[in-house]
């Protein structure tokens, strides 16, 4: 363990949990109802041992393999792997065995796919479908349309359990336009069933105080914790 950075770690998290619990309170929200998913994506496995170390115990990954190398490496802990990032079919077979959660959900052809590696494995996935709110051809989800007939045909499969939502805002400077995401993603989860999709991921590091306001039950925060990531 490198105390160095195990201790900057802890003290970024620390900051993280009071921009959470400020955010929380000006919005009247008990924060304990808004659960915090550090993003290890790029993050070595020495780090995230640091991670572990700290009581945090869940990963969220975007690519298949990275998550893959890192749950060998680390099984001698107890992580669960929650995929964030874009999911081939071509990887639906391992991510159906490493997952314990997807948020990335975004085709009626990649549920079917997963429903059936799941089968064979006799599990059911948790998973959040996501919506893409932003209207950026580059993001991946369902169009608010879509999602509304996406859901129907999704519950329909015995080892999907779909909890929530899951979204990404435009990258913006101006809040309202970050906001109107996260707005967009509430109101469609109270069309769809407030009821039966208690989650709403969205919100990271950059604008996770907007997305704890628009009612955020999972933030995804990844730079806030580890700093910024290699840009490649
Ligand atoms: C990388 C990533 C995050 C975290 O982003 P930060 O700005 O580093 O907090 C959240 N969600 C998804 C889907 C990501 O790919």
């Amino acid at each position: 363990m490198n105390t160095q950075s195990y201790l900057q770690i802890s003290a970024n998290l620390a900051a993280v949990n009071q921009r959470v619990e400020t955010a929380a309170q000006r919005a009247g929200r008990d924060p304990a109802e808004i659960r915090l998913l550090p993003v290890t994506k790029f993050v070595p496995e020495e780090r995230l041992r640091e991670l572990a170390r700290l009581g945090y115990l869940e990963m969220g990954e975007n690519r298949v393999q990275e998550m893959q190398r890192k749950a060998e490496h680390l099984a001698d802990l107890d992580v669960s792997w929650i995929l964030i990032g874009k999911l081939q079919r071509n990887k639906a077979r391992v991510t159906a065995q490493v997952a314990t959660e997807i948020h990335s959900l975004d085709s009626l052809r990649l549920a079917n796919t997963l429903n059936r590696h799941l089968e064979a494995l006799d599990r059911t996935m948790p998973v959040l479908l996501q919506v893409n709110t932003s209207g950026e051809e580059t993001k991946s989800g369902f169009s608010p349309a879509e999602a509304l007939a996406a859901y129907e045909e999704i519950r329909a499969l015995p080892h999907l359990d779909i909890r929530g939502l899951m979204t990404m805002a435009r990258p913006s400077e101006d809040s309202e336009v970050v906001r109107a995401s996260f707005t967009q993603l509430r109101e469609l989860r109270d069309r769809l069933s407030p009821t039966d999709l208690p989650e709403l991921s969205m919100g990271m590091s950059g604008d996770m105080e907007i997305a704890i306001e628009e009612g955020a039950t999972i933030i995804r925060v990844g730079s806030a914790i580890f700093g910024a990531r290699p840009t490649t």
